[in-house]
C-alpha cells in the first residue's frame, strides 16, 4: 500500500464513524470474508461498521462470523437506503466498478461521503478517494490482511477476522492451487492457523455441504459438457428448467464451470446458466495460462474478471448465447 493511502486511512478511521461495507452481486468466498474480516476489525476500532450486501448470499456461506447482521440490499431497500444514507465512509470490496452492486448502485452515486476500494480485479474506475488495488494478489481477503498491518494493527488479528480472511483466501485460490498463490499467501495462512483458524474445518463447511439435489444438478451439467478438442475448450449450460428440477438454490451451481479445466488439455472452459427471473443468461468463464478470459468476457459478453476466471452476461437465448460462443471458439487459436 501506498504511504498516503494508509495515511489518508488512518486519518478517516481516527473517530469513531458510522461505515458501510459493500461486497459485489452475489457474493462469493472472498466477498464475504473481506467484508466480514473487515466488520469484525472495525468492531473491535470502536466504529459502527455494517456489511450490506446487494443480494442474498449463498447458504453455503451462512455459517460465517457475522454473517447473520449481514443486511440484504434487495430485501430491505428502504432501511438499507436509509444505513447508506447515514453512513460517514463507505468500503466497496472485492470489485472494481459500482455496476457490480446491480439496482444498489443508484443510492451509491447519490452519496458524497469518502468510499474506499480494496480489490484485486483489473481496471478499477476511479470513485474512490482510496483506492487499494492490486491485480497481483489472488483475494481480496489477502489485500485485507495486508490493509489491517499497513495500518499497524496486525495484532488485531484475532480468530474470527482470522477465520474470514482464510475463507477468501482459500475459496479465490481454489484451495491454493491458483497462480497467484504465493509463499507470503502460505505465509498468512500460517500465521492464521496459529491463531487458531481451523483449517481442516472450513474447506468441510465451505464444501462437504452440498445437498443431494446440488449433486444431481452437478450430474446433469456434466452430461450437458461439449468439447471443442481443436480448441482446448469446453462448456456446459444449465437452464431455468434444469435448476428447477433439482430445487436449485443460491450457490448450487458455484464451481461447477471448474470441471471443464479438469479434463486433460482444456485450458478454456464456460458454464451459461440461464435465469429467467433476471431475463438473462450468467455467464462464467476460465482459463488455465494464457488465455486471457477477462478479455474475453470483457469483448463479447458484457463482462470482466481476471485473466483466469471472468464473467459477463447475455440477454439472448440459451441457444443464441450458445451459437454466437461457439461461433468465437470456433475462431479460436489457443
Ligand atoms: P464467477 O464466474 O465466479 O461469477 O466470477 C469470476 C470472476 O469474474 C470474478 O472475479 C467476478 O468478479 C468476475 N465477474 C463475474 N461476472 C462478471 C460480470 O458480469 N461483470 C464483470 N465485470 N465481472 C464479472
Ligand atoms: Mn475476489
Amino acid at each position: 500500500m501506498k504511504e498516503q493511502d494508509i495515511q489518508a486511512i488512518q486519518l478517516l478511521l481516527a473517530t469513531p464513524k458510522k461505515i458501510a461495507i459493500i461486497p459485489h452481486r452475489s457474493p462469493d468466498g472472498d466477498a464475504m470474508g473481506s467484508t466480514l474480516g473487515l466488520y469484525h476489525f472495525l468492531l473491535k476500532n470502536n466504529h459502527h461498521p455494517v456489511v450490506i450486501s446487494p443480494n442474498e448470499f449463498p447458504d453455503f456461506l451462512a455459517w460465517m462470523p457475522g454473517s447473520e447482521t449481514v443486511k440484504i440490499f434487495e430485501k430491505d431497500k428502504k432501511n438499507c437506503t436509509n444505513i447508506l444514507e447515514e453512513a460517514d465512509l463507505i468500503f466497496t470490496l472485492d470489485f472494481n466498478a459500482l455496476h457490480r452492486v446491480g439496482e444498489m448502485e443508484n443510492v451509491l452515486n447519490k452519496l458524497k461521503v469518502p468510499f474506499v476500494m480494496i480489490d484485486h480485479h483489473q481496471s478499477p474506475d476511479d470513485y474512490a478517494a482510496v483506492t487499494y488495488s492490486d491485480t497481483s494478489f489472488g483475494s481480496t481477503c489477502e489485500m485485507l490482511y495486508n490493509f489491517i498491518a499497513a495500518l499497524g494493527k496486525k495484532s488485531d488479528i484475532d480468530k474470527t477476522i482470522g477465520t474470514c480472511i482464510y475463507t477468501g483466501i482459500l475459496t479465490d485460490s481454489g484451495s491454493f492451487r491458483f497462480p497467484k498463490t504465493t509463499g507470503t499467501t502460505h505465509r498468512i495462512i500460517a500465521d492464521l492457523i496459529d491463531l487458531g483458524v481451523e483449517n481442516s474445518e472450513i474447506p468441510a463447511l465451505l464444501y462437504d455441504n452440498s445437498s443431494y439435489d446440488r449433486l444431481q444438478l452437478l450430474g446433469r451439467a456434466l452430461q450437458n459438457m461439449k468439447i471443442f478438442p481443436e480448441q482446448k475448450t469446453t462448456y456446459t449450460t444449465l437452464t431455468q428448467d434444469e435448476l428447477d428440477h433439482f430445487n436449485h438454490i443460491k450457490g448450487d451451481t458455484e464451481g461447477i464451470v471448474n470441471y471443464g479445466l479438469s479434463i486433460k488439455g482444456i485450458v478454456f472452459t464456460a458454464i451459461f446458466i440461464e435465469n429467467t427471473d433476471e431475463k438473462i443468461i450468467k455467464i462464467s468463464l476460465r482459463s488455465q495460462g494464457n488465455f486471457d478470459v477477462n478479455l474475453f468476457a470483457r469483448a463479447h459478453f458484457n463482462g470482466g474478471g481476471h485473466r483466469n476466471a471472468a464473467g459477463g452476461k447475455s440477454e439472448v437465448s440459451m441457444e443464441e448465447t450458445v451459437k454466437k460462443f461457439e461461433d468465437l471458439v470456433s475462431k479460436l487459436k489457443i
